[in-house]
């Protein structure tokens, strides 16, 4: 028998959202993975092998964003959880066993789902449970008056499957039950348990949202430019000029050590690099300030939703020797990188005498940054 898949999506997050605070709908947060609470669950049952379609009952901001997910229907949710489920199942393929689901369970695994499918075929209905761990007290006004034998104890989950008939009558006849479960014993019918998963959390408090540490992405850049016979070019190097030194060939200032940083910035966020963002065929660039590319390279970081942790320069040359510039040009880009300036180093170094850059016809640079995607 196939199984109809439905999603409560209805609740108000009252206590998602923090006094005094803006009301949020947990169900919209985005998951690390970059899917919204909701349609994370959404998926999990969509994409179960013997889910044949899943309907939504939701609040209006989750129908929002509902066309999206294709669900077999997508209607408004009621007063209160029973409501909605009553109007889901009112919608839902006769005589089927329905699969109810929270939609603040997102991490919900296919293999929860098979187990109680399974358990649900063979005994009518299921749901997945974990065993209490912590010990349980009844408490009458701030004295223990006992404690709960916990072997017997534990915690439902969600999904909770049924027939489609048997869960409506038990429902009409028993509308304050707080989960599908209760009002099916309430009915008399048994419940098969079947073993939950302590990863399947209900996302009740922002605490719930798992934050991932993000991922590391390192970018390089390499890039060189001749010395100009233009007595009237500047040399700039980090965007520091250096009076009195022969000035870079180049379409814009030729700021070569700003040049391979902005390619390995773009580099870490696959933004390809400063000649495709910045062609020096637009006469806009023509002797332009190295900076205007550094810093839209540095808002692209931010626009992939990077951080950037560390850079490291180092640039080839026989002259000039960076000397006391070293730090300036240290400041200037920790400045720009928004890093701590011990995370960002400046190396240089000469070629020997050997090759272009020994002959003195040119300088060179490299740059290796490391961003953290989260
Ligand atoms: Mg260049």
């Amino acid at each position: 028998m196939k199984t109809f898949g439905l999603l409560l999506a209805a609740g108000s997050s009252t206590r998602f959202n923090a006094s005094g605070e803006p009301r949020e709908n947990k169900l919209l947060r985005k998951l690390p993975g970059g899917k919204e609470v909701w349609r994370a669950a959404f998926d999990a049952l969509a994409q179960h092998p013997a889910v044949s379609g899943v309907g939504l009952v939701a609040s209006e901001e989750v129908l929002a964003q509902a066309p999206s997910a294709s669900p077999e229907f997508a209607i408004e949710g009621g007063a209160n959880r029973q409501e909605s489920c009553r109007r889901g199942l009112e919608r839902s393929p006769l005589n089927a066993m329905v699969l109810v689901h929270d939609a603040a369970r997102p991490f919900v695994s296919e293999e929860l789902i098979s187990r109680v499918l399974g358990a649900a075929e063979r005994f009518g209905a299921a749901i997945p449970a974990t065993p209490v761990t912590d010990t349980i007290k009844v408490v009458d006004g701030s004295i223990v008056s006992s404690t709960l034998d916990r072997s017997r104890l534990f915690r439902a989950q969600t999904p909770q499957v049924a027939l489609r008939e048997q869960l409506i009558a038990a429902l009409d006849a028993h509308p304050n039950a707080t989960d599908e479960a209760s009002a099916l014993e309430a009915a008399g019918i048994s419940v098969h348990v079947v073993r939950g998963e302590e990863t399947n959390v209900k996302i009740t408090t922002v605490a719930d949202i798992p934050q991932y540490p993000g991922t590391p992405s390192v970018g390089s850049g390499f890039d060189i430019h001749a010395f100009s016979s233009d007595p009237a070019r500047k040399l700039v190097l980090g965007g520091v000029t250096f009076e009195g030194e022969p000035g870079l060939d180049g379409h814009s200032d030729a700021d070569v050590l700003l040049h391979a940083l902005t390619d390995a910035l773009l580099g870490a966020v696959g933004e390809g690099d400063i000649g495709l963002l910045f062609p020096n065929t637009d006469p806009s660039y023509a002797g332009a300030d190295s900076m205007i590319f550094l810093r839209e390279a540095v808002a692209r970081v931010t626009a992939n939703a990077g951080r950037i942790v560390s850079a490291d320069l180092t640039l080839i040359a026989e002259i000039p020797k960076l000397k006391d510039k070293r730090n300036e040009i240290r400041q200037r880009i920790s400045q720009e990188l928004r890093l701590d300036p011990r995370r960002t180093n400046i190396k240089a170094t000469t070629m020997e005498g050997m090759g272009a850059i020994g002959r003195k016809e040119g300088i060179a640079a490299m740059a290796t940054v490391t961003v953290i995607l989260q």
